[in-house]
């Protein structure tokens, strides 16, 4: 088993490269806190730790395939996929700002900084990725815009005024957690966990840049529950009051056309799969299924299951079980 440094502090599961489970493993099991996660934890284990990894070439992946440096569906749908993120990630950098401002305590307050920097960290990642396949750096913005513009303003731009009526116009720094842990975090990791299996063969270097991302979504998932849980165990009168906030998120993402957003991402994908099955030949997408096999429907179904299992079982564990679907 590889350890990133020298120190006597053994890596934590969920910050090393070779031992950190899935999104969704990761969702499900880990408890950690703002405590324990904190400046130091993010210092070692996350600058010198994993992106040390990253930076000496002990972590690496091969480069693009020409499935994706060529024009054609499947280089389309990578570009709209990786330039929405790029914008969904530079959104919740911004709106981090505000738990940063709001935050009751000194753990919280250096948490959400940490969490602030992942975030724009992943937005550069994303679209650093976007300048690998080829995309001229003057041409980026423009890139940017045509391939996610719309998709953002009909997606994003809803869901960001939703969370700042929360934390900016409230102050209300609970229910900015609920929302990004459950609302935003909640529903993009485990849409961002089917990306790194289903680009794995056709782009290991986009693979990896959502494999880093997703490392650092398990712990912004753990700790953001952790500080809701502890919140209604000392006040449980506040349990009514977050619960119409999850409800009335769920009613504006229901309106949301993120679902055709996913369709027309899922069909650009299917085109490309019929067309480069050599090059993924029996990869398979989980156990038992080769990508080659599924559909867009099949591959949809998973990335919301996936979602809602990782929903409810972090609304459980929050003391917000009234809150999962029963659906
Ligand atoms: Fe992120
Ligand atoms: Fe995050």
């Amino acid at each position: 088993m590889t350890q990133s440094t020298d120190t006597t502090v053994p890596v934590p599961v969920e910050a090393d490269w070779d031992r950190a489970p899935s999104v969704l493993e990761g969702a499900k099991t880990l408890e950690l806190t703002p405590e324990r996660c904190g400046l130091p934890y993010w210092f070692e284990h996350v600058a010198s730790g994993m992106l040390g990894r990253l930076a000496d070439g002990t972590v690496t992946s091969e480069p693009p395939t020409a499935a994706v440096t060529e024009p054609g569906p499947l280089r389309d749908a990578l570009l709209a996929e990786f330039s929405f993120r790029h914008l969904a990630e530079e959104k919740a950098a911004r709106a981090l700002s505000f738990l940063v401002f709001h935050a009751p305590d000194t753990a919280c307050l250096e948490f959400f900084s940490t969490q602030l920097v992942d975030e724009a960290r992943h937005a550069r990642a994303f679209r650093d990725h976007l300048l690998r396949l080829g995309v001229p750096a003057a041409e980026l913005a423009a890139t940017v815009e045509k391939a996610a513009g719309a998709a953002s303003a009909a997606v994003l731009d809803p869901l960001e005024e939703f969370g700042l009526r929360v934390l900016r116009d409230n102050g209300d720094f609970y229910g900015g957690v609920l929302v990004l842990t459950v609302l935003v975090e909640g529903v993009l990791a485990p849409a961002a966990e089917l990306s790194e299996r289903k680009w794995r063969p056709l782009d290991p270097a986009a693979a990896l840049v959502e494999r880093g991302a997703n490392m650092d979504e398990i712990r912004h998932l753990a700790v953001g529950s952790a500080v809701v849980r502890r919140h209604l165990t000392e006040r449980p009168e506040e349990n009514a009051r977050l619960l119409e906030i999850i409800q009335e998120g769920r009613r504006l993402w229901a309106g949301l056309p993120m679902v055709d957003l996913l369709f027309t991402r899922e069909s650009l994908f299917q085109q490309g799969l019929a067309e480069h099955a050599e090059l993924i030949g029996d990869y398979e997408i989980w156990p038992g299924r080769r990508l080659v096999d599924t559909g867009v429907q099949e591959r949809m179904e998973a990335a919301d299951r996936w979602s809602r299992e990782t929903q409810d079982q972090r609304l459980e564990y929050m003391l917000l079980g009234e809150a999962v679907d029963p659906t």
